[in-house]
């Protein structure tokens, strides 16, 4: 396999580009694994990269039933960041946000990991105070976090609505200068192509549609489009459709699949070079490398598998980006398209070993699981390959749903389509 560098790059644009190798192979699925992942998303693509990198465990096919990075890795709106309070979420993000930063090497893949900073707009003073309480958290916790008064705010975001009829002043901002974007697609590429590297079969058109059992019921293998494959460790990490592979095994997860969609404009010249999140409704913004301003706010509100979204969201969200950038309303947005966000009741993520020996869960990750991929990975495999989760993933079980112990970082209480 080529190693991507400036040389290969120059030396096949002398070839006139041809003779790259291709990013990964497309094995047929051999008859036994050591561990099967379903879901060939970034999370998954992450695990069977980390189980190979991190564990030698190489014996592993990812399933994926479409293609890789289809579902809502190639859907989101690509924002990074680790401004997380509860205790169980603090540590685990910003694991993910240190594997973000030196990502595009590992993977000798640019991911295109920007860290162009978040800006969380506050427009009260009790709202400056929650967002105080949770930057100084993180700050406690060796995270890095500001917070910005109104004129500090006007220096740096010049082009937002300060002017005394403003529907929502800007009182100020929490900032987290290490927070950014990656170019989605490319980090599930950069993870197929290493963990193909490393002998990882990635089967895309395979859709897993039971499980095997043994006589005391642990999984010992999966049922397929493409026949049966045995295994001695299944995980599952297939987002939107947590609840359906958890029901094919008995398992009724405290999730719901909900949508959410996300919007680009027509290309723009350069306006905003960071991330801006309006306090004053669920409405956020970024501009692409190609010049699209990339902006996404709430669920739909309500359960549905469907892949796009209803017009009552747009509705709702472009006056909220208008108050907010009055200059968004000369701009023509281009496309709209949605993603099937597997919501908890608490918004906190689950990864764990099921209550089915064999099977392994990651999901629950709402509208938040992007940010997440590499640390998601790195646990996931770590529970897989030890049978016990790192301290990092250690809060993020199943059974605190049964023990009360939600990791409510919105304090929205237990409805799912409110975090
Ligand atoms: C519009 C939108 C905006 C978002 N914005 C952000 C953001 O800014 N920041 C952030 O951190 N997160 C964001 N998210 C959330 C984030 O995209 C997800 O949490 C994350 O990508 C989930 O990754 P995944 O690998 O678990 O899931 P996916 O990428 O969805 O991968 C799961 C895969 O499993 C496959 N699959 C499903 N069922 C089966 C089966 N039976 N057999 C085989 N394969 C199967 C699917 O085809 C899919 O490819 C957003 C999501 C959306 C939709």
């Amino acid at each position: 396999m080529t190693h991507y560098s400036w040389f290969s790059v120059f030396a096949k644009a002398l070839g006139g580009n041809k003779g790259w190798d291709r990013a990964w192979r497309d094995p047929e699925p051999k008859a036994a694994y050591d561990v099967i992942i379903v879901g060939g998303g970034g999370h998954g693509l992450a695990t069977a990269y980390y189980l190979a990198k991190e564990h030698g465990i190489t014996n592993v096919a990812v399933l994926e039933k479409g293609w890789l990075g289809g579902g809502n890795t190639g859907r989101n709106t690509t924002i990074i960041r680790s401004n997380y309070m509860i205790d169980g979420n603090t540590h685990f993000y910003e694991k993910s946000l240190k594997l973000w930063e030196g990502l595009s090497k590992d993977l000798n893949y640019n991911a295109m990991v920007s860290h162009r900073k978040i800006y969380n707009l506050f427009h009260s003073p009790s709202q400056m105070e929650g967002f105080a309480k949770r930057y100084n958290i993180m700050r406690s916790c060796g995270i890095d976090g500001e917070i910005l008064n109104r004129e500090e705010v006007m220096k740096v975001l010049p082009y937002l609505d300060y002017s005394p009829n403003a529907r929502f002043p800007v009182y100020g901002a929490a900032s987290q200068p290490r927070a950014g974007t990656a170019r989605h697609d490319a980090v599930a590429w950069g993870y197929a192509r290493g963990a193909d590297m490393r002998g990882v079969d990635l089967i895309q058109n395979c859709e897993v549609t039971g499980y095997q059992r043994d006589a005391s019921g642990a999984v010992v293998g999966v049922q397929t489009t493409r026949g049966d494959i045995k295994a001695k460790k299944v995980g599952i990490a297939v987002a939107g459709h947590t609840s359906q592979l958890a029901e094919m095994a008995g398992l009724n997860l405290p999730i719901e699949s909900h949508l959410l969609q996300a919007f680009v404009s027509e290309p723009y010249k350069p306006l905003i070079d960071t991330v801006i999140t309006f306090g004053a409704g669920h409405f956020y913004i970024s501009q692409s490398d190609k010049g699209g301003l990339v902006f996404g706010g709430d669920l739909d509100g309500y359960n549905s598998f469907a892949q796009r979204g209803n017009f009552h969201l747009i509705d709702h969200l472009l006056p909220e980006g208008k108050a907010m950038v009055p200059c968004l309303s000369r701009l023509r947005f281009q496309r709209t398209w949605g993603g099937i966000m597997d919501m908890t009741m608490d918004g906190s993520p689950i990864i764990c070993k099921s209550p089915v020996d064999g099977l392994y869960i990651n999901g629950g990750w709402c509208y938040g699981g992007f940010k997440a991929t590499p640390g998601s990975g790195w646990c996931f495999a770590h529970t897989i390959a030890n049978d016990r989760p790192h301290e990092f993933n250690s809060k993020l079980t199943l059974d605190r749903f049964r023990r009360g112990y939600a990791l409510d970082e919105k304090g929205a209480g237990p409805m799912p389509g409110w975090h």
